[in-house]
């Protein structure tokens, strides 16, 4: 599949980041690539047959920016930015989560889509699942609808599906 060759070929793999034991994989290639970054936003459209009709790409900071934006422009649809902690202002919706490596809250203005929005969550990496599962949350609770999930990568082993509510159809490019 052309998607995901495009992936292999822009993913570095390095040991060791950001802490011992970990294989931190990182997209920066792809995202600088002008053939990869198009084909993979369109491709993640597709990684699962139930995501339906949305309205929105939801993409988390930093990364999932990028790939959110690739895939809502490819989609016709808008991309709601999901921030780290402190970069809104005003009246935020706020969820907690556990990293792989660490913990962090991200932030959403429940006012930044009209109710009931169907929205696509993309990712580049599904690791443990706490990322998605806050974005998951925050969409809820600012009374939107979850699409579903769309991830470039997910890691083989650490269950992250798992961490995601029942029903909310995951799909992932590459398993690694
Ligand atoms: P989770 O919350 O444990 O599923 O971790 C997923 C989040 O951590 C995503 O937002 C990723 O960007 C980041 N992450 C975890 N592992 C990696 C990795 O190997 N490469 C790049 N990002 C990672």
């Amino acid at each position: 599949d052309e998607a995901i060759a495009l992936v292999r070929r822009g993913m570095t793999e390095t040991p060791d980041f950001p802490e011992p034991g970990i294989l931190f994989r990182d997209l920066s290639g792809l995202f600088a690539d002008p053939e990869g970054l198009p084909v993979v936003g369109e491709a993640l459209l597709t990684v699962h047959d139930g995501f339906g009709p949305f309205d929105a790409v939801a993409g988390v900071e930093a990364r999932g920016f990028v790939l959110g934006t690739a895939a809502a422009l490819a989609g016709g649809a808008g991309m709601l930015a999901v921030r780290k902690a402190g970069k809104l202002p005003g009246a935020v919706l706020t969820e907690r989560y556990a990293l792989e490596y660490g913990t962090a809250a991200l932030e959403v203005h429940p006012d930044t889509l009209p109710a009931g929005s169907r929205v696509l969550v993309v990712d580049d990496v599904l690791a443990t699942g706490g990322t998605l599962a806050a974005t998951l949350r925050l969409i809820e609770r600012a009374g939107w609808e979850v699409a579903g999930v769309a991830v470039v990568i997910e890691l083989d082993g650490l269950d992250g599906r798992a961490a995601l509510p029942d029903g909310v159809p995951v799909g992932a490019l590459l398993t690694l």
